[in-house]
C-alpha cells in the first residue's frame, strides 16, 4: 500500500515530540546527528501568560535538581520564565489515618532547594524552541505513526499522513501507550493500579510555604504541589476506582469540602478550584528497552504511579544516558544503532527505573491498607525515618537525583 512513496533518511528517527522526544532530539542534534521527530498531535500553541486559576496547565512536574541541570545543559531551563516555576524547599508527608509524618527541608542537606514545580507545557515549549534551533533537527507535527517494518537499513516507518521514514535508529518516545512498543511487539509487564488521578489547580486561603504537601490515605495519596504564585498549588489526587467515581462527580463546593477534610491538619486550606481532569493510572515496564535498530525511552519504556512525582525525572535520566552512550559510540566510530551502546543504556537505566518502581509499589501497597497493624507499622516507620538523620538523608538523596 505504501510502496513507491519517497522515504526520508535521518540518522535517528524519534516517534513522539513530548518532553522526552524533544530533549533527546536536542541532545543528539548537538552531537552532530541528523534527527527527525514526528508527532501525531498538532504543533502546541504558545503557553498562556495568564495567572488566572483556569489558565495554569493541569499537567505539572516536580523537576529534581538533576533534571533541571540536564535541561540547563540543553538551554531549555533558561527559556522557562522564572516567575512561572514554583521553587520548593520543603516537603511534608503524613499518614492521614494515623500520627506518622515526615518533613524534609533543603537546609538539612545544605541544598538551596529540593526542586521546581513546572507546568509541562512550559518545559515542552522551551524544549521545542531548543530542538527547532538546533542544526540537523526537524520536528514534524500531525505525523502520526501508522505502521513499521524492519528492513536492512533499519525500521521503515509509515505515517497516517502518507509520508515514510527510514533510519538506522528509531526511538520510541511516544508515551505510556506507546504504539512503537505495540507495533514491534516488545513485551511489557503492565497492570492497572485500579486508581485514577484527579488533577487541577487550587487557590489557597493560606500560602503554600514553598512546600510539597502529601497525605497518604487508604484510598490513595493526595499531593499539593506549590506553583509560582504562593496562593496556588497543583493538586494530584489519586483515588481507588470506586472512591474516584464518587469524588469526581461532586460539584465544586462539595469537592472543596471533601478535599479540605482529606487535608485536615497543618496543610494549607483550599479555597477555590479551576477545571479538573482525571487520568487512569497504569504501571508498565518494557521487558527490554532495546531491539534491533530500536530503543524505548521515558514513559514508552516505563510508566509509574505519580505518588513520588518521578515519572518525568526518570524519563529525562533515560534521555541523558542514551544521548551520552550514542555520542560515545559515535566518537569510537561505532554506528548509531550499535547494540553495544544500546545495551549499555538499557543496563544503566533499567536498574534505576526498576528500583524506583519497586519503591513506589511498596509505598502504594503499604499505604493502601486499612489493616490496623499496617497503619501502626507505617506510622512508626514514618516517625522513625523522620527522627533518624542517616535514613532521612538517604531518602532525600533519592528525591534530589
Ligand atoms: C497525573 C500525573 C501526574 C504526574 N506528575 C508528575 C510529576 O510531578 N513529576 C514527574 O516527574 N512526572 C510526573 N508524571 C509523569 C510524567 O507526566 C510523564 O512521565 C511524562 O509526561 C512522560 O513524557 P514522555 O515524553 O515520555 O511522554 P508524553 O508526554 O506522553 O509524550 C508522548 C508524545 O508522543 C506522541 N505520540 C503518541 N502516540 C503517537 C503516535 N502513534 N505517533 C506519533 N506521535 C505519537 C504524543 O502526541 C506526545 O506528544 C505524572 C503523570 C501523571 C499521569
Amino acid at each position: 500500500m505504501h510502496s513507491g512513496e519517497p522515504v526520508a533518511h535521518p540518522d535517528v528517527l524519534i516517534i513522539g515530540a513530548g518532553i522526552a522526544g524533544l530533549s533527546l532530539a536536542t541532545a543528539l542534534g548537538r552531537e552532530g546527528f541528523r534527527v527527525t521527530v514526528i508527532d501525531g498531535a498538532a504543533r502546541p500553541e504558545p503557553p498562556s501568560e495568564s495567572r488566572d486559576l483556569d489558565a495554569w496547565d493541569l499537567r505539572v512536574s516536580a523537576l529534581t535538581p538533576a533534571s533541571i541541570e540536564f535541561l540547563q545543559s540543553l538551554g531549555a531551563w533558561q527559556a522557562i520564565p522564572t516567575d512561572r516555576t514554583g521553587c520548593y524547599t520543603g516537603m511534608r508527608v503524613w499518614d492521614a489515618q494515623g500520627s506518622g509524618s515526615i518533613a524534609f527541608s533543603a537546609g538539612e542537606v545544605a541544598a538551596p532547594f529540593l526542586g521546581h514545580i513546572v507546568e509541562n507545557r512550559l518545559t515542552l515549549s522551551a524544549l521545542l524552541r531548543c530542538a527547532e534551533s538546533t542544526a540537523g533537527v526537524e520536528v514534524l507535527w500531525q505525523h502520526a505513526l501508522d505502521s513499521m517494518a524492519l528492513t536492512d537499513q533499519g525500521w521503515q516507518i509509515h505515517c497516517e499522513s502518507g509520508e515514510a521514514f527510514c533510519a538506522p535508529l528509531t526511538v520510541g518516545a511516544d508515551g505510556a501507550r506507546s504504539r512503537v512498543r505495540s507495533l514491534t511487539a516488545m513485551p511489557s509487564r503492565q497492570w492497572s493500579y485500579e486508581q485514577s488521578a484527579i488533577v487541577g489547580t487550587i487557590a489557597l486561603r493560606t500560602p503554600h510555604q514553598d512546600t510539597c504537601w502529601q497525605a497518604f490515605m487508604d484510598t490513595g495519596p493526595l499531593a499539593l504541589l506549590p506553583l509560582a504564585d504562593d496562593d496556588k498549588v497543583a493538586m494530584v489526587w489519586s483515588l481507588d476506582r470506586a472512591k474516584h467515581e464518587s469524588v469526581v462527580a461532586l460539584n465544586d463546593e462539595a469537592f472543596l469540602a471533601q478535599l479540605n477534610r482529606a487535608l485536615a491538619g497543618d496543610a494549607p486550606e483550599a479555597m477555590a478550584l479551576g477545571p479538573r481532569v482525571s487520568f487512569p493510572l497504569m504501571q508498565c515496564h518494557a521487558v527490554d528497552y532495546v531491539d534491533e535498530g530500536l530503543v524505548l525511552v521515558a514513559d514508552a519504556a516505563h510508566s509509574i504511579h505519580p505518588l513520588a512525582g518521578q515519572g518525568m525525572n526518570l524519563g529525562l535520566s533515560d534521555v541523558r544516558v542514551l544521548a551520552q552512550e550514542l555520542a560515545n559510540a559515535n566518537a569510537s566510530g561505532l554506528p548509531v544503532s550499535s547494540p553495544v551502546a544500546l545495551k549499555r543504556y538499557q543496563r544503566q537505566r533499567k536498574t534505576e527505573n526498576l528500583a524506583m518502581m519497586a519503591a513506589m509499589e511498596g509505598f502504594k501497597r503499604g499505604f493502601g491498607s486499612a489493616n490496623p497493624l499496617a497503619v501502626i507499622a507505617r506510622n512508626v516507620g514514618l516517625n522513625l525515618v523522620d527522627q533518624r538523620d542517616g535514613l532521612k538523608r538517604w531518602f532525600m538523596k533519592q528525591a534530589l537525583s
